[in-house]
C-alpha cells in the first residue's frame, strides 16, 4: 500500500518489457496458483520448487531483452494478411505444414506461439521420461509462460497495441494495468482442477481462437470509456528521459476494469488452469513417473506446508495471509 506511488512510477520503467505479455505480477500469480490445482503425485514436486516456477514464469520475457529471436514465440497475429480471411480454420496446426504454406520467415514475422508451446511441451515430456529434474523445472516454467500468453487477446492480432485504431497503450492496459489494480481481490480459489489435454497442438489453437474472439469487447470498451470520460481525464502526460509520454490515468484504468467486469480475471484464472493442465498432461504422457515424489525436496516438512497452504488457497486467503509470492517480491523490491 505504502508503495503505491513508487509502483505507479515504476510501471513506466517496465513498459517495454511488459508490452507483449501478461504483466509480471499476473504471470507469477497465475503460475503459483496452477501448482495448487495439480493432483498431489505431481503437485508436491512442483510445490517443493514453487519459488523457482514462480520466479521463472517471466523468464521468457526477460530473455527478449537480449535475444530478438525470442519475440515471435509469445504471440500469433492470426489476422495478419499472410493467413488470409479464413485464418480461423485455415492455419495448419502442424508446424512443418504451416512453414510449407506460409514460409518460416512469414511465421517469424507474425508469431509462432502455438508451435513454441508444442515444442516446449515435447521437451517437458522427454525430461519427465528421462528423470531430468532441472530440465523438467526449466521447461515447465517456460511452458507456463507461453500457455499464459496465449490467453491474452492482444497476442492474437496484428492490431496488438491498438496502433491501427488509435488506441496505443491498450496492450499494457488490458494485460498489466488492470490486473495490477484488481488482482488483490481475484477469486484464485475458483481455478478448477486440471484436465488431461489429448492433443496439446490443437488445444493451443483453440485457446488462441477464444482469445481472439474477446477482441471486439477489448477495443470497444476502451473507446466507450474514453468518450464518456473525455481525453483530458482518460490520459495524463508524463515526462520520461526528456520525452513526453501519454499514459492512462488511474481513474481510467479502474473504469476500464470495472466495465469489463470479471472478464480479465476469468481469463487469467482460466490461464492458470490451462498451465496446470499442460504440465499434468506432459507428466501423464511421460507415463506418470513416480520419481517426482522421491526427490529429496519433497520432505515431510514440505508435505505439511503444502497441505496447509492449499487450504489457505481454498479459502482464497493467499493475499490476506501474504502467501502470494508475486506480491511479496514486489514489496521487497
Ligand atoms: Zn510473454
Amino acid at each position: 500500500m505504502l508503495k503505491r506511488t513508487l509502483v505507479k512510477l515504476s510501471i513506466f520503467a517496465i513498459i517495454p518489457i511488459l508490452i507483449s505479455s501478461w504483466g509480471f505480477l499476473a504471470h507469477k500469480s497465475l503460475q503459483q496458483v496452477s501448482i495448487y490445482t495439480l493432483p498431489e503425485e505431481l503437485g508436491l514436486f512442483f510445490y517443493a520448487n514453487q519459488d523457482y516456477l514462480v520466479t521463472h514464469s517471466i523468464r521468457p520475457d526477460v530473455r527478449r531483452r537480449d535475444d530478438k529471436s525470442e519475440d515471435p514465440k509469445h504471440y500469433l497475429d492470426m489476422d495478419a494478411d499472410v493467413f488470409g480471411p479464413n485464418y480461423r480454420t485455415s492455419i495448419p496446426h502442424e508446424f512443418s505444414a504451416a512453414i510449407k504454406k506460409y514460409s518460416l520467415d512469414s511465421l517469424k514475422n507474425e508469431g509462432i506461439v502455438p508451435w513454441e508451446v508444442n515444442r516446449v511441451y515435447k521437451r517437458l515430456v522427454y525430461s519427465f521420461q528421462h528423470q531430468l529434474k532441472d530440465s523438467v523445472l526449466f521447461y515447465a516454467a517456460d511452458l507456463g509462460h507461453y500457455v499464459a500468453d496465449s490467453h491474452v487477446p492482444l497476442h492474437t492480432t496484428k492490431n496488438h497495441d491498438g496502433q491501427y485504431t488509435n488506441q496505443k497503450g491498450i496492450h499494457v492496459l488490458w494485460e498489466s494495468l488492470v490486473p495490477e489494480e484488481f488482482l488483490r481481490n481475484y477469486q484464485f480459489n475458483e481455478v478448477p482442477t486440471v484436465t488431461y489435454i489429448k492433443n496439446p497442438q490443437d488445444f493451443i489453437f483453440q485457446i488462441l481462437l477464444e482469445s481472439h474472439d474477446m477482441l471486439p469487447e477489448v477495443y470497444k470498451t476502451e473507446l466507450a470509456i474514453r468518450a464518456e470520460m473525455g481525453e483530458a481525464k482518460a490520459f495524463m502526460e508524463v515526462e520520461r528521459g526528456g520525452r513526453k509520454l501519454q499514459y492512462y490515468t488511474k481513474d481510467f484504468i479502474k473504469a476500464y476494469g470495472n466495465r469489463l467486469g470479471s472478464s480479465i480475471e476469468n481469463r487469467m484464472l482460466l490461464a492458470s488452469n490451462r498451465v496446470a493442465s499442460f504440465w499434468y498432461s506432459a507428466w501423464k504422457d511421460a507415463g506418470s513417473p513416480a520419481w517426482v515424489m522421491a526427490v529429496p525436496e519433497v520432505s515431510e516438512t514440505v508435505k505439511k506446508k503444502y497441505s496447509s497452504e492449499k487450504s489457505v488457497w481454498v479459502a482464497n486467503n493467499l493475499v490476506k495471509e501474504n502467501l502470494l509470492i508475486s506480491l511479496k517480491t514486489k514489496s521487497a523490491e
